[in-house]
C-alpha cells in the first residue's frame, strides 16, 4: 500500500556565521510520522508560490511544526519588546500552506509554532509573550529551560466532546511545555480544546469536523517512550490523510 506523503515545514537553522543557513526539522517530527505509518516530505521555507502550490499539490496532509515567534503584523499587532526572533520567509510559507488546506479540507496537524500558525493564519491572534502579559505561576518555557524535551512540565485538560479527548483516552494528560507565546483569540471556524491549569491555551481544533488538530505542547518529543497516548494522535492524523487521499483520487 503507498504511504501518504506527510507534508513537515521547516526551521531556517544558523551553525556558522560564514554559511549559509540550513533549512530543515527536527529527527522527531520525521521519527513521529514514520512511527505512524507516514512518509514525511520537508516543505522548505521559500518565496515562490508557484513551487510552494506544487509541493502542497504533493502533500496528503500538513504538519507545522514548532519554531519560533510568528511576525506579529500578520495578527495587526505591533511587536512588543518581549517578542522573539522570527523567521518571515517561514511565515510567508506557513500561511498559504494552512489556507489551502482548510480550502481543500487537507488534514492539517499544528505543534506548539504551528498551533499558533494554524490560528493566525485563519484569522486569530496571540500573547505574544506569556510571562510579561499573562499572570500565571506556570511557567510554560520549563521543558526548555530544563533542557529536556520529556520534561512534563503541567497538565492539559481537555474539553469532553473534543477530537484529541477522544484520540488520547483521557480528560486530562502531563505535557511538556517550551513555549512563550499562546494562542489569545480564538479564529473563526476553530474551538479552544485543551488548556493549561492558568487557563492558557494548549489545544484547537476546527469546528466543522475537518482534521484540524493544534497543540501548544510537543508531542513529537513524547510519542515514543515517555506518553505512547501521543502516538495515537499521529496514527489518526496520517489515517485522516488516507481518507483524504482516497476521497480525492480520481
Ligand atoms: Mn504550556
Amino acid at each position: 500500500m503507498n504511504r501518504v506523503c506527510i507534508g513537515i515545514t521547516c526551521g531556517t537553522f544558523y551553525d556558522h556565521d560564514w554559511c549559509p543557513p540550513s533549512i530543515g526539522h527536527r529527527k522527531t517530527y520525521i521519527d513521529a510520522v514514520v512511527a505512524a505509518g507516514g512518509a514525511p516530505f520537508l516543505i522548505p521555507s521559500i518565496d515562490d508560490e508557484a513551487a510552494l502550490r506544487a509541493l502542497y499539490e504533493r502533500i496528503d496532509g500538513v504538519l507545522l511544526a514548532g519554531g519560533g515567534d510568528i511576525e506579529p503584523q500578520h495578527y495587526g499587532e505591533q511587536p512588543l519588546p518581549a517578542l522573539g526572533v522570527v523567521d518571515a520567509l517561514r511565515d510567508r510559507t506557513e500561511l498559504p500552506l494552512v489556507r489551502w488546506a482548510v480550502a481543500d479540507g487537507k488534514p492539517v496537524l499544528g505543534i506548539c509554532r504551528g498551533a499558533q500558525m494554524v490560528n493566525v493564519a485563519l484569522g486569530g491572534t496571540l500573547y505574544q509573550d506569556i510571562p510579561s502579559q499573562i499572570e500565571t505561576s506556570l511557567n510554560h518555557s520549563d521543558s526548555y529551560t530544563r533542557q529536556d524535551w520529556t520534561y512534563l512540565a503541567h497538565p492539559l485538560r481537555l474539553s469532553p466532546n473534543s477530537r484529541l479527548r477522544q484520540i488520547l483516552g483521557s480528560d486530562e494528560v502531563p505535557i511538556n511545555s517550551l513555549h512563550h507565546q499562546s494562542i489569545k483569540t480564538v479564529a473563526p471556524g476553530l474551538r479552544a480544546v485543551g488548556w493549561a491549569p492558568d487557563g492558557v491555551i494548549e489545544a484547537i481544533e476546527s469546528a466543522n469536523g475537518h482534521f484540524l488538530v493544534g497543540v501548544q505542547c510537543h508531542p513529537e518529543a513524547l510519542q515514543s517512550a515517555t506518553d505512547p497516548r501521543w502516538r495515537t494522535l499521529f496514527r489518526r492524523f496520517v489515517e485522516a490523510c488516507a481518507r483524504f487521499k482516497d476521497r480525492t483520487a480520481e
